[in-house]
C-alpha cells in the first residue's frame, strides 16, 4: 500500500495583532519531501506516530510538506493558498494512493478563509476522489462539518498537555489502513453544543474534560466502535465553529456513532459551568510563591502563553518580581528579539540597560527597562525531552539569559511556548534549584514541570490567551453560545 503523507499546523488566535508568514513558518518547521521522514522519525509527534504505523502495515509513505508555525493571527493568504497549490500538485505527482494522511492542527484561520483545513480537505478530496483520508486534529480544533465530510476519519488528541500525539499518528495510520484494506467502513456523527470553553480550564489530568474522556474511553472499547474524539476548542478563534464539539466513528453502525455522540453532548452540556477558570492577581501570586517553603513554585503566566496565539513578550510578572525584590527567580522565556541581539553584541559577562518585552503586544503591558548582567549565550538550539514533543529539535534563535539581581530573563528570539524544563536548562540554569519559574504556558508545562514543582499557582495577569474570555471582542462565533451567554 501507498500513503500520502503531510502536515500543514497552525492554531489561530484572531485577536492576535502578529500575523503569520512566511517567516513564522521557517522559523518553527517549513520542509519538503523525504527530508520530512528524516525529521520527525520516532519523535513524540503525530507525523513521528505515522511514519511508525505506516511501517508496522509495510505501508510506503510518500511524504509531501510539513508546514507549522507557531501559533499567532491569521495565516497569509498568499502562504496558505502556495502551501495548498504544492501539496495538489504533489499529490497529482504521487501516482496511484492507496491513502492520505494528514497532520493538521484543526484551529488554522487562513485571512479571508475562517475554516482553514475544511478549505484544504475539500481540495485534497477533490484530488483524490474516493481515496480514503485519514486526519489527525489537535484537540484545540475548532472542528467544522465541512472537515467531518470530507475527511473518512478524524483522530484528535485526548490529551492536554497533548503527550498522545504519537499514538493517535500511529492510529490515524493504521485504521486508514484498515479503511484501504476494506476492514472498516466508517459511519461517523459530530455534534457542537453552544460551548466555548476557556483554555485553562481543559486539562484532561482532572475536571471535565477527564470526565468526559473516562466516558468516551469506555465508549471506544465497545464493539463497533472506531475512535472518539472530544475537542475541547480553541476559543480565541472568533469564527462561526470555534468551541467544543464531539466526533464518533462506528464501523458501519450510524445508528451507535449517533447514539454515543449525543450522549457525550449531553454529559459536555452539564458539565459547561466546571470549565470556568479563576486564577491569583499578579500581586497576590508573587506574594504566595515567596510566602511557600521548598523549591521551586512554578507561576504560570497562562494569559501570555505563544502555545494560544499571545505574544509571549508581557512583562507584567517580571515587574512584579523586580519591584519586591525577588531573588532565584527564572522567567522564562520573554519573547524580545531585539533585547537578546543586543545582549548578544554586548557579550558575556556585560552589563547592560534595555527594555524588555511589551513591543508587540502593548495593550496588556509596557516594555520594562532593566539593568542586568549577560550571563549565558545561546544560538537557541535544544533538543525536547519530553513528554511533550520527545526528540523533537527547538530552535529559539539567538538565546540571552540576563540576570537582573538574581531575577533571570531568557530572552528568546523565536516565539515558542515555555513547555519542557529544557528550554531553562540549556541555558545553563538548573530549574529545580530556582525559588520561582515564571513559566508563560497555559497547561502544556504541566507535563515535565509537575513532577519538578514544589508547587504551582496559575497568574490573572494580562495577555492574549487569558482565559477570561469576557475581555475579548467576539463578533463571530456562534451565538448563542456558553460562557459568552448566560445559557
Ligand atoms: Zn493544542
Amino acid at each position: 500500500m501507498r500513503f500520502f503523507v503531510a502536515m500543514v499546523s497552525h492554531e489561530t488566535n484572531t485577536f492576535s495583532p502578529i500575523s503569520t508568514d512566511r517567516g513564522q513558518f521557517e522559523a518553527r518547521d517549513l520542509r519538503y519531501g523525504g527530508e520530512i521522514l528524516e525529521a520527525y522519525r520516532d519523535t513524540g509527534t503525530c507525523l513521528g506516530g505515522m511514519i511508525d504505523g505506516a511501517a508496522a502495515r509495510g505501508v510506503t509513505l510518500v511524504p509531501s510538506l510539513a508546514a507549522a508555525a507557531s501559533p499567532a493571527g491569521r495565516v497569509l493568504k498568499s502562504f496558505y493558498a502556495e502551501t495548498r497549490e504544492r501539496l495538489l500538485a504533489d499529490l497529482r505527482a504521487a501516482g496511484p494512493l492507496d491513502g492520505v494522511l494528514l497532520d493538521l492542527h484543526g484551529a488554522m484561520v487562513v485571512e479571508g478563509i475562517d475554516d482553514g483545513e475544511g478549505d484544504l480537505l475539500q481540495a485534497v478530496r477533490g484530488a483524490v476522489g474516493s481515496v480514503p483520508i485519514a486526519v489527525t486534529l489537535d484537540f484545540h480544533a475548532n472542528v467544522t462539518r465541512t472537515m467531518v465530510e470530507t475527511a473518512t476519519l478524524l483522530h484528535g488528541y485526548k490529551t492536554y498537555p497533548h503527550v498522545d500525539m504519537d499514538a493517535r499518528g500511529r492510529e490515524a495510520a493504521l485504521r486508514l489502513a484498515d479503511v484501504a484494506g476494506g476492514r472498516l467502513r466508517p459511519t461517523v456523527a459530530f455534534r457542537q453544543p453552544p460551548m466555548l470553553p476557556p483554555i485553562a480550564g481543559q486539562a484532561t489530568a482532572r475536571g471535565p474534560m477527564r470526565r468526559l474522556y473516562d466516558l468516551a474511553d469506555t465508549m471506544e472499547r465497545r464493539p463497533g466502535v472506531i475512535s472518539i474524539s472530544v475537542f475541547a476548542g480553541f476559543p480565541l478563534a472568533d469564527i462561526h465553529d470555534a468551541g467544543l464539539s464531539i466526533y464518533v466513528a462506528t464501523d458501519r453502525d450510524q445508528a451507535l456513532a449517533d447514539a454515543l455522540a449525543d450522549e457525550l453532548a449531553e454529559a459536555a452540556w452539564a458539565l459547561r459551568r466546571e470549565f470556568l477558570h479563576t486564577a491569583l492577581s499578579v500581586k497576590d501570586a508573587v506574594a504566595r510563591a515567596l510566602a511557600l517553603d521548598g523549591r521551586p513554585v512554578v507561576l504560570a503566566d497562562i494569559a501570555d502563553n505563544t502555545g494560544g496565539g499571545a505574544a509571549g513578550d508581557t512583562t507584567g510578572i517580571l515587574r512584579e518580581l523586580l519591584r519586591v525584590g525577588a531573588r532565584s527567580a527564572t522567567v522564562a522565556c520573554l519573547w524580545d528579539p531585539p533585547a537578546a541581539r543586543a545582549c548578544a553584541d554586548a557579550g558575556v559577562g556585560a552589563t547592560v540597560s534595555l527594555a524588555v518585552g511589551g513591543r508587540i503586544d502593548p495593550r496588556h503591558g509596557a516594555p520594562l527597562a532593566v539593568t542586568g548582567r549577560v550571563r549565558t549565550l545561546s544560538d537557541g538550539r535544544f533538543v525536547h525531552k519530553g513528554p511533550m514533543c520527545r526528540g523533537l529539535e527547538g530552535r529559539l534563535g539567538t538565546t540571552a539569559v540576563l540576570d537582573v539581581n538574581d531575577v533571570k530573563i531568557i530572552l528568546i528570539s523565536h516565539r515558542w511556548q515555555t513547555l519542557d524544563p529544557e528550554m531553562i536548562r540549556f541555558v545553563g540554569i538548573d530549574p529545580a534549584a530556582e525559588k520561582l519559574l515564571v513559566v508563560k504556558s497555559s497547561v502544556h508545562y504541566r507535563a515535565a514541570f509537575e513532577p519538578i514543582a514544589r508547587a504551582i499557582l496559575e497568574v490573572d495577569a494580562p495577555g492574549l490567551s487569558s482565559s477570561n474570555l469576557g475581555r475579548f471582542p467576539f463578533a463571530h462565533v456562534r451565538r448563542p453560545i456558553f460562557p459568552l451567554d448566560d445559557l
